[in-house]
This record gives C-alpha cells, structure tokens and sequence, in this order.
C-alpha cells in the first residue's frame, strides 16, 4: 500500500472525491474498498446510501459501479441526472433513492419541475422513470380502458414484475368485481374488491453516466415489450428472465463486476453499523441535554421576573401611570397573585416543543397575553438578558394587572387580627394555552370562561 493510499483511509468521503478528483495518478490508486469503506465509516448520508445500494448490488438488479463512481453516488450532495438550481442552491439529493439504485431528485423521477426552479435552458425535465398502465382510468370519469397487451400477456408479465432482478413498482388503485359463477376477478369501476396496482413504474430507458458506462436499472420500460417477445419463444420460466438480463441487453454485466463491492461492503458493515448506532445515540442524548439546558435557562428568567415584582416596583409603575394612591395590602396582593401566575409554567414534554416552558394558568385570555409578553424568550431563552428582567415585568404588569386582578379574590385575615394580611386564591381550573385560529376566535366570540358571577358562587 502506497503513501497516498494511506491518507485516502482515514478521509471522509467528500473530501475523498476531491483529492481523487485532483489528479488522474490519484484516482489510479483509489479502489473500491477504500471507497466504500470512507463512506461506510464518515458520514451518516454516505451510510445510508451505501445501505441502499448493497440490496441491488446483491440482486444484481442495475448495471455494476466501478469505485469511483461508488464514492460519487455515495459521496455526492447533488441528483446524477440534473444540475437544477432552485433558490439559488443547487438541487440538493443527499441519499441514494433505494428504488433505483441511483441517486437521482424527485423531480427527475417524476419529470415534473416545481415553481422557481431554474432549469439551465430546459423547458421542463424529462422524466427518468415511465408507468405501465395496466388500466387506464380519469379521476372524474366511470371510464377506463384496459391495456390490451397486459390483458394478452397477463401471466408472462406477472413473473416478470415478481422476478427479484426486475426493478417496477405498483402504484395507483384498481377495482374488481368478483364473478362467482365463473370464479374469476375482473376489473369493474364499481367493484367492491381493491387492488394496489393500476400501474408498474419503471425506469424509462438505457441510460449512461458521464463516463459513458452504463447505470440505473438492467431492465428498463423500453425492453419490456422485447423481454415479453422473448419470453414467448421459451417455456417462461424465471431463469429465461435471468438469461435474458444476463445475455440480451445492452452491456450484459457480469457476475464478477458485482463482487467488489460486495466484498467491501461485507467487509466494513458490521463495524460501521455499530459506528452509526453510537453516533446517533450521542446524538440523541446531546439533543436532550441541550432541550433540558434550555428549560433550565427559561426557568431562570422567570425566577428573575419574578424578583422584579417587589412593592416598591409596583408603587413605582403605578406613579408613573398618575395611580398614586394604593394600600400597601393591595400591593402586597398584586406581588403575590403575579409571583403565583408565573409559577403556574410546564415544561416542554417533548423535545420538538415550540416553547421550552409554556404557561397553563387556567384562563385562556391571562395565557395568551403572558405569551405575548415572554413569547420569543419562551422559545429562544438565550435571547433573554438580565438586565431586561425590569422592563419584562413591568410590561406584564401592564398588559396582565387588570386582567389577573378581576380574577384573585382576596380576602383579609381577621381570625388572627392582621389585617394587612391578604389571602390570594390562584388555583384556577386547568385550561389551554390558545394560538391561532383558535385564538383568534376567542377573541371574536370573547369567549370567558370565568364571568364575574360565577366568581362569586365559588366564593
Ligand atoms: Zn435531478
């Protein structure tokens, strides 16, 4: 092993490619098991890829790849077949479609272009994949046809669709009627009996790479008519598919073509596997320290807007609003019933949560102005400085006082004989935080749940 192939081991698969692509005495000594290997081991795309292509390779169901065209498929960020721009960023395609074998954009399988893709002086995109209607059939009409060659060659046309070489895909439904007196199934627009194969999508046609070798399926839809014929010749068994793929198409591969990869990849798999596992497990419990980290952070600013709710705060904001007179009782409630509403907070249950805590104080109006306030510090905490803590509060007080107040009722010890004392009852029912259209409504409707009246029976 020379010095070159040395540092090929230990770089990851794009990288690779580039230091292949920088010369042609490079690319002479990369080889398929340094190949596979650099994608098996680096990357989480590459892997998968990687684990999409092996099953075809297996089968033998598309055209063998040579090692450099291995870590292309695998390595590469872009479809094979395109150069499509969309958003200024190059359509991006990170893993080989495991239908194929190819690495290829949903907008060549489909050949259909989404809006404001730039399509580099095309007027649309020719699709790389092709239907087999079985029957044809309009959404909106009683109508359908049936294909009469599928109807001639039904059981020839089965095997072929079954054979694990062949690479088609039912989709789309049709309906059958079931004939009980001859026993048999035929399609009828109002059967009650479904089937899940109106049509067989296949590759379209014999397709080559930049190199000109060719990829993609072994059978297309365009030597389907030709493998039929032939079948027709011979007693139709599986091994006259096998031999037709393996003597009758363009470029027959053989069965040694396959086994370089194949040997790589049994080679690297089990280690790689075990890789990828601990990845994503450190992955994941990353994720959650980081979710936990941010519950943590928003907890800490709400312990801070709590600090600000002091007597002399409150007597503070009320001067500047010309509400000079209030009891120091009356403070002390509004400190207490705020310093309760925001403790009424839950942590996010699940990591996708868009708030890290979210308030269920039990009334719709009350939740929807304190998200209002605290809603982007709720969902970015980091956003949030220690210095903001005053003016945070002071604008709950604002947008919150009227509103909390309506709702505490406060009733003055007097078994003990300290009047000053205040008793704040909080403890409102469970309720949901509202956004949107929900919202929205609540506020047309002004929907209550709690009405000065029934405040009072609960007295
Ligand atoms: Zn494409």
């Amino acid at each position: 092993m020379d010095v070159s192939q040395r540092i090929m081991r230990f770089l990851p698969p794009q990288d690779l490619l580039n230091f292949v692509k920088s010369s042609k005495r490079m690319l002479e000594h990369l080889t398929m098991d340094i190949a596979v290997m650099s994608s098996l081991f680096y990357g989480k795309h590459p892997y998968q890829s990687a684990k999409n292509l092996h099953p075809h390779m297996l089968k033998r169901s598309i055209y063998p790849l040579n090692a450099l065209r291995v870590l292309m498929i695998l390595a590469g960020s872009t479809c094979e077949f395109c150069r499509f721009y969309y958003n200024n960023e190059k359509n991006k395609t990170t893993c080989v479609r495991p239908n194929f074998g190819t690495k290829i954009c949903w907008y060549c399988v489909k050949g259909e272009a989404k809006s404001g893709m730039i399509l580099c002086g095309r007027d649309n995109i020719p699709p790389m994949t092709s239907a087999f209607y079985k029957l044809i059939a309009y959404p909106y009409k009683p109508e359908y046809y049936l294909n009469q060659f599928y109807i001639a060659n039904r059981d020839i046309l089965y095997k072929i669709f079954e054979h694990p070489r062949v690479l088609s895909y039912p989709y789309g439904v049709r309906f059958f009627s079931y004939d009980e007196e001859e026993g048999v199934m035929t399609p009828a627009n109002n059967g009650e009996f479904i089937s899940y194969d109106q049509m067989e999508i296949m590759w379209k046609k014999e397709t080559k790479d930049g190199f000109g070798n060719m990829t993609g399926p072994l059978l297309p839809r365009s030597k389907l008519n030709e493998l039929v014929k032939y079948m027709k010749t011979t007693d139709g068994s599986n091994e006259d598919i096998d031999h037709f793929l393996d003597n009758k198409i363009r470029n027959p591969p053989s069965v040694q073509d396959y086994q370089p990869f194949l040997d790589a990849y049994d080679r690297y798999i089990q280690r790689a596997t075990e890789r990828e596992e601990s990845r994503k497990r450190i992955q994941a419990s990353k994720k959650h320290i980081r979710h936990y980290k941010k519950i943590e952070m928003a907890v800490d600013m709400m312990s801070l807007i709590i600090s600000e709710f002091t007597i002399e705060n409150i007597s503070k904001w009320n001067n500047e609003t010309g509400r000079v007179f209030l009891r120091r009782y009356s403070k002390e409630l509004q400190a207490e019933a705020f310093t309760r509403l925001l403790l009424l907070y839950e942590e996010a249950p699940f990591l996708a949560a868009e708030y890290f805590i979210k308030f269920r104080s039990g009334n719709a109006s009350l939740d929807v102005s304190l998200h209002d306030v605290l809603g982007k510090y709720l969902k970015k905490p980091s956003m949030f400085k220690e210095e903001m803590a005053e003016q945070t509060a002071h604008l709950l007080y604002k947008k919150c006082r009227f509103e909390l107040m309506k709702r505490c009722n406060s009733m003055i010890y007097n078994d003990n004989g300290r009047l000053d004392r205040c008793r704040v009852r909080t403890d409102f029912p469970t309720g949901t935080v509202y956004t949107g259209a929900r919202k929205r409504s609540l506020h047309r409707n002004r929907f209550e749940p709690w009405t000065d009246t029934s405040a009072k029976r609960h007295l």
